[in-house]
């Protein structure tokens, strides 16, 4: 099969998955049609030097005007702040949008990219679980691909493909490496410092996305992003603790068998097979041999040491905005927690004050902005 050779946009190409994605883009010479940063300017201008797109972004205004100036000598476009995103995102020499920026920023962008008619490949879990309805509503409608990057999603799309028409599975088992404070009591969790908390034991991330894995909560973002993503109903997707980060994830079908996608922990596969998919190509990511790993562990995961889980599972039975406000918190919990402010205790206890809210009915994209500030704001009047 001929490698489809995807014109890409990568909203957020300085982060840890945006990094990743240009090394798997010029190993198989996609054409980076644009690249969006936050603020990184000195790393964004050697990303366009070397990948010559047509246009960047930079969400801060002072940001882009610094890499304006840099790049005078070239004929990249310099564009600034959320409409910089959002025109990137609507570009019809664009055919998949790669979107790997932190946090429900995210979530306009995909929309408009959705609405241009771009494939996503959704490295950017907030968007899901934020606006989930809007979104999955929106691909339907649009007939775009939303194709998972999160290692735990494309393992349970790579275990569905070949499924008999009209099968969904009957559950999904997503894996979860526990964290760098697994076995951890509750009470042993209570002052653990900054600097332990982003020690991940196995995947090299952003601060976000390690702050979220120690507390858990990343595991239940994971959750909605899976119900939306597979529609499949909450009470069926379960966690398991998977040390070794080998299993990404597994689904179970109504006779019993269970499929698991394997790999090396890199996350240059799922991106890869986002980019490539349907078509499967080679990949510099070591083999994994399994004689040598010799035992793969796996544990019920503990709600009380990490109640973050248990929040998000709630969140979504309750529906509507309450994923949205959960999220909101979160992220302004960890945050918070970055900058010393609060314990890694209390990003739990304070998130889960979301749930106890009114929320109104979600009706459209507005009410998800909403709701996302009336999280943060939830943390910030209760810290
Ligand atoms: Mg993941």
């Amino acid at each position: 099969m001929d490698i489809p050779r995807r014109r890409v946009a990568i909203l957020g190409s300085t982060g840890s998955i945006g990094v990743q994605a240009l090394q798997v883009a010029k190993r198989l010479d996609l054409p980076v049609v644009a690249l969006t940063a936050n603020r990184q300017v000195e790393q964004i201008e050697a990303q366009a030097r070397a990948f010559s797109p047509k246009v960047v972004a930079m969400m801060d205004p002072a940001a882009a005007a610094t890499l304006k100036t840099r790049l005078a000598d070239t004929d990249i476009q310099v564009l600034s702040g959320m409409d910089g995103l959002l025109e990137i995102a609507r570009r019809d020499d664009v055919d998949i949008v790669l979107t790997a920026v932190v946090g429900m920023v995210g979530l306009l962008p995909t929309l408009a990219a959705i609405e241009a008619g771009h494939d996503i490949a959704l490295a950017n879990k907030e968007t899901l679980v934020a606006g989930g309805t809007l979104v999955t509503e929106a691909a339907k409608r649009k007939g775009v691909k939303l194709l998972p990057v999160d290692s735990e999603h494309s393992a349970i799309f790579q275990c569905l493909q070949g499924r008999p028409p009209e099968q969904t599975a009957e559950r999904l088992i997503l894996t979860a490496s526990g964290g760098p404070f697994f076995g951890r009591t509750k009470e042993e969790l209570a002052q653990v410092t900054v600097k332990q908390a982003l020690n991940h034991p196995n995947w090299k991330m952003g601060a976000k996305i390690t702050i979220d894995s120690a507390t858990m909560m990343n595991k239940g973002l994971e959750l909605i992003e899976a119900r939306w993503l597979f529609d499949t109903p909450p009470e069926n997707i379960d966690i398991v603790v998977h040390r070794e980060s080998i299993v990404h994830s597994l689904i179970k079908y109504v006779d019993g068998s269970v499929i698991a996608q394997l790999g090396m922990p890199d996350m240059r596969i799922p991106i890869q097979y986002a980019l490539t998919y349907p078509a499967r190509v080679t990949s510099d990511v070591p083999t994994l041999d399994l004689a040598q790993w010799g035992k793969l562990t796996f544990f019920a995961p503990d709600d009380e040491a990490f109640p973050a889980m248990q929040l998000c599972r709630t969140a979504i039975q309750k529906g509507g905005l309450y994923p949205a406000a959960l999220n909101g918190a979160n992220e302004q919990a960890v945050a918070l927690f970055l900058d010393g402010k609060i314990s890694f205790a209390d990003i739990s206890r304070l998130i889960a004050g979301t749930l106890t809210l009114t929320l109104p009915a979600c009706q459209a994209v507005e009410d998800v902005l909403a709701a996302d500030a009336v999280g943060r704001q939830w943390v910030k009047e209760h810290c």
